[in-house]
């Protein structure tokens, strides 16, 4: 049985990076589909952080997902079932369906 595993987010890593960096924008979207300032996405993060949590899922299909060692793998079905695939260059999903 093949398992798909979802690419999540390190949060420690991603505060990091955005603190480096000085776009106006992060590489992340809101829930409507904007980019998120850049300082806004390093509050976020900061705030998950201090929940505890060490990585955040980027995708909502990801079940089980867990905030410490992110997504626990899942068994593909490889029939009609369509899995969403992620663009690894702009983590962006391809695909809803
Ligand atoms: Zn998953």
């Amino acid at each position: 049985m093949k398992t798909i595993t979802h690419f999540c987010v390190d949060i420690e890593g991603a505060i990091n990076r955005l603190q480096r960096s000085n776009k106006k924008y992060s590489e992340f979207d809101d829930e409507n589909g904007n980019p998120v300032p850049r300082k806004a996405a390093i509050l976020n993060l900061k705030y998950e952080l201090n929940k505890g949590r060490k990585v955040l899922p980027m995708s909502k299909n990801c079940v089980g997902f867990d905030y410490q060692t992110g997504c626990p793998g899942h068994e593909r079905i490889e029939d009609a079932q369509a899995q969403e695939s992620i663009d690894i260059r702009t983590g962006k999903r391809m695909s809803e369906e």
